[in-house]
């Protein structure tokens, strides 16, 4: 007998993105890590809030500008209680802002890290369906993040998604990016629910 399984699978990043920039130290285009701490400069009520990242390769560092020149009434005072400690989740917050990082830098090393925690929710017939969760967003790609999950190719995961036995909800193209909430339903006996990943 078969039955609908819907699982759902979080996405949690280990580490954050690394960022290349130019070190003026090493005299290369080079990797910078994340150092989780803050920088907050304050001139009377005029503030400035930079996020540091450090060279992979020596002492250098470079401030990623979060806030500036922002005048201290305006922002809210538990978020400056969150730089001042150096709160972790802040500082991963903007470590995963790529977009505007990628703008700044010369490159951005998004292939970090991660685990996957799996959820079963409910079973219904002769389906799987799968849901994607994650709280920080690093630009995985579906098709690589179900060939983990299924254990198949690549290509064989691109094959099933065009006779239709995969299909996603919404319904992107599956060399896109993982998005949060995303679904993958596989159709018929195909998949064994006790070999996914
Ligand atoms: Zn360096």
């Amino acid at each position: 007998m078969s039955h609908h399984h819907l699982f759902t699978y979080e996405i949690i990043a280990k580490e954050t993105p690394y960022v290349k920039r130019n070190c003026s130290k090493c005299k290369t285009n080079t990797e910078y890590y994340c150092s989780e701490k803050f920088r907050v400069n304050s001139n009377q009520k005029i503030v400035d809030i930079w996020l540091i990242y450090s060279c992979l390769h020596c002492e250098g560092t470079w401030n990623y500008p979060i806030l500036s020149r922002v005048n201290i009434n305006h922002i809210d005072s538990t978020l400056i209680q969150k730089f001042m400690n150096n709160d972790k989740e802040t500082s991963w917050y903007y470590a995963f802002q790529i977009k505007k990082l990628r703008k700044l830098c010369n490159d951005v090393n998004t292939d970090i890290r991660y685990e996957l925690k799996k959820e079963k929710l409910h079973s219904l017939p002769n389906e799987v369906t799968i849901k994607f969760c994650y709280k920080y967003d690093f630009g995985l790609r579906i098709d690589k993040l179900l060939a983990e999950i299924l254990g198949l190719s690549r290509s064989k995961v691109s094959a099933l998604s065009e006779d239709g036995t995969i299909l996603l909800n919404p319904n992107i193209d599956m060399k896109g990016k993982v998005r949060d909430e995303l679904q993958i339903t596989l159709k018929g006996d195909l998949f064994r629910v006790d070999a996914l990943a």
